[in-house]
């Protein structure tokens, strides 16, 4: 197919460089030149805009920060909306809401492009592993018209039509809202409990063998308890994005939520804190700071 990816950063790169590494004809662009270099070497063209990306493109992709560059990008100068060919897709695996798509499927036109929200889990290794999870919210026959591109950058079992339009962009959010909920959470136990005198290998033990046992406390904890890692491969500024824009989402519903307000409130101490481009697991170390004592198992004996 031919196709074009806007947004280039920790997700895009790679997810673009598996839709080139499946034989299709790839056009790229981002707001930073620089970082399209591999994949022009690679045999990708680029485009000085949106617009000039889009055209002649059966199937433009867009995986920005969030609501505001989707709107710049799409309905801005220059702008993406302005060079699709009637007919053609554009599919939009940004986390963001859907009010900017619902903005440019009316400024198109009944009928004139198709739009799939088709937004993505799985972190920066999914990307470049070609597994991410995705959900799409649109109709049935763009999703299938589409799969071979999604299947190049995701599971193919784990890619799901969640609905109508909008309905990836939802279950994407929630699925972020209760994994920051699951870190606060987590981070909160693990510091009362090794504060009150339990060593840290034994909470978790007896945590993981209880009806509290998560996912989360299984694995993704690791990566601090570990290697002191927090993330940055997922930035705080966006992790404040999505929870800001899940919060937006319940206001909307009607839908009173005092604990997603509450790890709200947390990430964005943490991102006042440690700043934009800090990892979204560093919520754990503001407790860390303010007990002074940094969560981490021993080494496993060799
Ligand atoms: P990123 O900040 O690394 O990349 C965003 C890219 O978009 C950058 O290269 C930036 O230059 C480009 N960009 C921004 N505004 C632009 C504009 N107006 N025109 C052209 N290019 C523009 O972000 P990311 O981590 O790749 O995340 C992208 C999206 O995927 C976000 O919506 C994020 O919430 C979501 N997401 C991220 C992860 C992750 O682990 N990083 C996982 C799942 C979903």
């Amino acid at each position: 197919m031919k196709v074009a990816f806007i947004g280039l950063g920790h997700m895009g790169a790679p997810m673009s460089r598996n839709i080139l590494a499946a034989g299709h004809d790839l056009v790229v662009h981002d707001l930073r030149r620089d970082a399209a270099t591999g994949l022009v070497a690679d045999g990708a063209s680029w485009a000085g805009s949106p617009r000039e990306a889009a055209a002649g493109r059966e199937v433009v992709i867009t995986m920005l920060p969030g609501p505001l560059a989707v709107e710049q990008v799409l309905l801005g100068a220059s702008g993406l909306l302005e060079g699709m060919a009637a007919g053609s897709v554009w599919i939009d695996m940004s986390t963001s809401t859907p009010a900017v798509a619902d903005r440019v499927r009316a400024r198109a036109g009944p009928g004139r492009i198709a739009v799939l929200d088709a937004p993505v889990s799985g972190m920066a290794a999914g990307a470049r592993d070609g597994t991410l999870q995705i959900f799409a919210g649109g109709d049935a026959e763009t999703v299938e018209a589409v799969r071979p591109l999604l299947e190049a950058m995701g599971d193919p079992a784990r890619i799901v039509h969640a609905g109508p339009h909008g309905a990836g962009y939802t279950v994407k959010l929630m699925i972020n809202l209760l994994w920051f909920a699951h870190l606060t959470a987590t981070a909160e136990v693990l510091t009362i409990g090794t504060q009150a005198g339990v060593g840290l290998g034994t909470l978790r033990h007896c945590l993981l063998a209880s009806p509290a046992a998560s996912h989360f406390l299984d694995r993704d904890v690791l990566s601090v308890l570990d290697h002191g890692d927090y993330d940055e491969g997922f930035a705080l500024a966006l992790a404040c994005k999505d929870l800001g824009l899940a919060v937006d989402l319940a206001r909307a519903a009607g839908v009173p939520v005092p604990v997603s307000a509450a790890v709200e409130q947390v990430y964005r101490q943490a991102r006042a804190r440690y700043g934009d481009t800090g990892g979204e697991m560093l919520p754990v170390k503001l407790l860390e700071d303010l007990t002074g004592t940094p969560l981490r198992l021993p080494a496993p004996q060799e």
